[in-house]
């Protein structure tokens, strides 16, 4: 019989390897949730155990459902693709692009498709925080791109246990995704303590590229060396390989992403997905121009929201020119080449 993993396993397989994704799948799944036993350590950017406390013998959920130890299998599904702008001024103002994520979601909660979604809102100088938007004004103090980890996982738990929610959306980057994917199909009444599995109805993934450490791209890098003020800073957006930085409509500074390559979590460039493919939509920024997002429906569940968006008003869309198609497909494909070729190049290093 193979001999059952534990937290320490995860520790030297996945967290100290640095393929760790902060995703917080974890974190909601460990067995001693309840006394919050596992948790995210934000300073150090990895998932720890309350000092001086030793795991249950048996337990293991939090290894055996780490997308990390081992990807989900991808089902069949969709990609149909559209550019989509919000019809809500007043989301439209607040989100960086067409504001879809958030006017989908307002959807979903005005037709209680979900009575809560999480998100990731800011703390404050731009640390991320997750939080379970109950209403439009909750889902506004998202809008916008982070670039730093969130662990959103840890919210699935918030929404249950605090809120006592039954039916939620849950907004990510694609390892989130794929994490939530191992926790309904590897935890389902086995690993998961608390079956969270069947309270996550709508999944909205988030095209990514790769997520910075928050101090060191925030604090060294913005704060010191180039003497941002963090708290006056009102986005944050890369596109074409460069990152912006505004406060209002002016650019405080403009940096080629190689120039912030090292301060990229080591966990995010074994990364092979760009696009989200475990969600029921996924949405970006990548392959549609200024004041619109990029789209891509890739459930039966995914198209009967969209489509009740947009039948109710919520958004307007059209399908993707081909070379916004194009584009976001180059992009998948280089992700997955990127993150292959370094899993490589490590797994050399190491013989
Ligand atoms: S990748 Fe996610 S589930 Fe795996 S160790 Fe990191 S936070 Fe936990
Ligand atoms: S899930 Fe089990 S093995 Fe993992 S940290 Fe929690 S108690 Fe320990
Ligand atoms: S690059 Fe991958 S691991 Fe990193 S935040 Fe994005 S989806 Fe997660």
């Amino acid at each position: 019989m193979e001999e059952k993993r534990d937290f320490g396993d995860l520790e030297r397989e996945v967290i100290e390897k640095g393929k760790c994704a902060l995703c917080g799948g974890c974190v909601a799944t460990c067995r001693l949730l309840d006394y919050r036993y596992l948790s995210v350590d934000f300073s150090e950017e990895r998932p720890v155990i309350k000092e001086g406390q030793q795991c249950p013998p048996d337990c293991g959920y939090c290894y055996y459902q780490c997308p990390r130890v081992e990807k989900p299998e991808l089902r069949a599904g969709l990609e149909e693709m559209y550019e989509v702008a919000s019809t809500d001024e007043e989301i439209r103002k607040a989100c960086q692009d067409g504001g879809a994520v958030t006017s989908l979601l307002a959807y979903a909660l005005d037709e209680a498709i979900v009575e809560g979604c999480i998100t990731v809102a800011d703390k404050g100088e731009w640390k991320p925080e997750v939080q379970v938007a109950r209403d439009k004004a909750g889902l506004i103090k998202s809008a916008g791109s982070r670039y730093t980890p969130a662990a959103t996982l840890t919210g699935i738990a918030d929404a249950i246990l605090d809120y006592d929610l039954q039916s939620v959306a849950l907004v990510g980057t694609p390892c989130g995704l794929s994490s939530y994917e191992k926790m309904f199909v590897v935890g389902k009444d086995t690993h998961n303590a608390h079956n969270f599995s069947s309270h996550i109805k709508l999944r909205i993934g988030l095209f990514c590229m790769g997520t910075y450490s928050y101090e060191k791209l925030i604090k060294e890098y913005l704060e010191r060396e180039h003497g941002v003020n963090i708290k006056e800073v009102t986005k944050l957006q890369i596109s074409e390989d460069v990152l912006h930085v505004y406060t209002g409509d002016k650019e405080l500074l403009s940096v080629g992403i190689d120039e912030i390559v090292d301060y990229k979590r080591d966990g995010c460039k074994v990364c092979e997905d760009f696009a989200g493919l475990f969600s029921d939509i996924s949405v970006g920024n990548n392959g549609t121009p200024e004041g619109k997002s990029s789209v891509i429906v890739r459930t039966d569940f995914g198209k009967k929201v969209f489509e009740g968006a947009l039948e109710r008003g919520y958004i307007e869309a059209k399908p993707i020119d081909k070379s916004g198609a194009d584009l976001i497909h180059r992009l998948m494909k280089a992700k997955k080449e990127a993150g292959i070729a370094e899993k490589e190049r490590r797994m050399k290093k190491q013989k």
